[in-house]
């Protein structure tokens, strides 16, 4: 499988990084990082000030060159009627988003033993893995240890670990 990073907007070369060894790790996946791309016209709503996430998720799939592609973006993301999504994909899609914009927020989940943005990378990777399970078949997880189990604040991504757990390993690997 070949997964292509594309980013949206200014996205720095660490999220990048960190977004392109974590796929390569948990799918055992080649993974390339496209040329950057503008913010798609028209996905902003200027009522919330906000920006739809299926935008994002279109544009990754049409100008992706993988098997599955996944738009990265700073910009804050919604979803119908969710106040905020940190990302989306659809079941069996090609193209899946993640928003680094609320991945910022700090948590008390008693992780002082890690310095902020060390924190932060660990959500991006986690995310990215999370909506490309999506893109190959997997639904949400209820093993709260699990990739995917459904976080929607950021304390619930900082308890998950960035792997898939063995149920969801044999759905897909
Ligand atoms: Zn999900
Ligand atoms: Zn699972």
């Amino acid at each position: 499988m070949l997964i292509d990073i594309v980013p949206v907007g200014d996205v720095t070369g660490r999220v990048k990084r960190e977004a392109s060894a974590a796929l390569r790790s948990v799918y055992d996946s080649d993974v390339t990082v496209h040329e950057r791309q503008e913010i798609p016209a028209g996905s902003h709503d200027a009522n919330r000030d906000q920006y739809r996430a299926e935008d994002f998720i279109e544009l990754a799939g049409r100008v992706g060159s993988g098997d599955k592609n996944i738009a990265i973006t700073p910009r804050d993301l919604f979803y119908r009627r969710r106040n905020y999504v940190f990302g989306l994909a659809y079941l069996d899609g090609a193209g899946s988003v993640i928003s680094t914009y609320r991945l910022q927020t700090s948590s008390d989940g008693g992780l002082a033993t890690k310095s902020a943005s060390d924190v932060f990378s660990d959500r991006v990777r986690k995310e990215v893995v999370h909506e490309i399970g999506h893109t190959i078949g997997l639904e949400h997880c209820d093993n709260s240890r699990c990739v995917m189990n459904f976080s929607p604040t950021v304390r619930e991504v900082d308890v998950k670990e960035e792997n898939l757990c063995g149920s969801c390993q044999r759905q897909v690997l």
